[in-house]
């Protein structure tokens, strides 16, 4: 794995978290150990691949470094599951004490995490599945088809697919509401008898050959083999009153929420295709629609984008970021970074955030699965990963030529249950 470079705080901040072991190496430029440093530091970061080695740059990013404390270059601070660790390197970094401080906190990794005593559960499986969205459909499918004796485990069934509000690229339905969608592949795995259990996976602990699943409210199953199909989730903007003015006028979903703003003025940020199909759902409730995109062309499907076009209610603000959110209460508008209509306030009732999503790290952190740098499991053909006995499908993976669609979801998931199958068929 190569080194990462980190460009700001929020990057920081949004890796150390993402990963079992991170380690940050605060550099300067004219800094004689730091250049020392960093040949053998590219050479261990081949070298522990489970480990996160990353660098930033310390006078660019002189607040953060006081924050830590970190005053001199390099100086490599350590972190596990985001909490910085007692241990740091500075000045002329030894190898030998570099590569005991990382052995050691594998061990204490492995320790923690990893090795457990064989642990109780309610009951045992060959193959637990965890999260409901079309991979997870796809796959209990599949697997029900080849006699598995397996259990699915969702919050709720259908993932994203029930934030869109019309699925126009999915064979055999022209066109379809994601809801409607999702109910058909439910009703396909109610038909098979599938056991379902709709719960929160909390953990998923090795345990020898097995795997022990843990979830909300102390259920806890142990399995053969266990198949994470458990999506992504929406990213935020990253604006420091987000989190206040979420549900007061800031959503991440747009047919959840539309139906608020009748005859009301939002924008959509973002320039993809679930902004694109965000604008135009919006448009048919909304009485003005802006779409805000720092980029100069829209991405993602040109059907949509051709609609949008032709959309008189739609109004796209190219080259242009929300920088601040207004509003005490709740939303009242956005501040752009370059004006609009001679205004760098944009008033507004409701923003739609739809600029991407990422994978929810919690399980795959704490099972230690090999990851890109983005934090996408990484799989083979067969959707095995990193760990023997846990596969991968759907948006979470590096499969699929890193095209996150619905169809490519169920794909993954009935080929990790096919591969789940062969590895059963194995090890009877
Ligand atoms: C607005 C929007 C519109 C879209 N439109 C289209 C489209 O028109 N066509 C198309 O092909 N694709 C579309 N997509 C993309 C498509 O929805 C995804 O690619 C697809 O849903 C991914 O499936 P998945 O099963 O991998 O993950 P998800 O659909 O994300 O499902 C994952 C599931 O796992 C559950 N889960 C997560 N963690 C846990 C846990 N710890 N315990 C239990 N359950 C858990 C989640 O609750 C969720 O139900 C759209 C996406 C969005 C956001």
């Amino acid at each position: 794995m190569e080194v990462t470079q980190l460009k700001n705080e929020e990057e920081f901040r949004e890796t150390i978290g993402k990963f079992p072991i991170t380690i940050v190496d605060f550099y300067s430029t004219e800094c004689p150990p730091c250049e020392k440093l960093a040949p053998v530091y590219s050479r261990l970061a081949e070298e522990y691949p489970d480990v996160r080695f990353t660098k930033i740059f310390r006078q660019e990013n002189r607040p953060l470094a006081a924050s830590l404390e970190v005053s001199g270059s390099p100086t490599l601070l350590f972190f596990c599951h985001g909490k910085v660790q007692d241990k740091r390197l500075t000045g002329e970094i030894d190898e030998r004490e570099l590569r005991a401080t990382i052995d050691g906190l594998i061990a204490k990794e492995d320790e923690t995490y990893r090795k457990v005593e064989r642990m109780e559960s309610n009951e045992e499986r060959d193959l637990v599945i965890i999260g409901s969205g079309p991979a997870g459909l796809t796959a209990a499918v599949y697997a029900a088809r080849y006699g598995i004796d397996q259990v699915l485990i969702g919050q709720l069934p259908g993932g994203l697919m029930t934030s869109s509000h019309k699925i126009c690229n999915y064979p055999s339905e022209t066109e379809i509401a994601g809801m409607e969608l999702t109910q058909k592949m439910a009703d396909h795995v109610t038909a098979l008898e599938v056991p379902q259990l709709f719960e929160t996976v909390t953990s998923i602990k090795k345990d020898g050959e097995r795997f022990v699943v843990s979830m909300t409210g102390g259920k806890t199953i142990g399995a053969k083999a266990v198949l994470l199909a458990t999506g992504t989730k929406h990213k935020h903007l990253g604006l420091p009153d987000e989190g206040r003015l979420t549900g007061k006028g800031v959503s991440y979903c747009a047919t959840c929420d539309a139906m608020f703003y009748r005859g009301k003025v939002v924008a959509v940020a973002g320039g993809s295709d679930a902004a694109n199909t965000a604008s135009l759902y919006l448009a048919e409730i909304a009485e003005k629609v802006y779409q805000i995109y720092r980029g100069t062309e829209l991405r993602g499907e040109t059907a949509w984008i051709e609609q949008i076009k032709k959309n008189p209610k739609i109004e796209v603000l190219f080259e242009s970021s929300i920088t601040k959110l207004l509003g005490e209460n709740r939303l009242e508008g956005v501040q752009l970074d370059k004006p609009f209509a001679g205004s760098e306030v944009l008033k507004l009732d409701g923003l739609f955030v739809e600029i991407g999503s990422d994978p929810d790290m919690t399980l795959i952190a704490q099972m230690g699965l090999r990851t890109d740098e983005k934090g996408y499991v990484e799989t083979a053909p067969d959707q095995t990963t990193s760990i023997p006995g846990a596969w991968a499908a759907g948006d979470i993976t590096t499969n699929s030529d890193n095209f996150r669609q619905i169809i490519t979801a169920c794909s993954e998931g009935a080929i990790a249950a096919q591969s789940v199958f062969k590895y059963l068929q194995k090890t009877k």
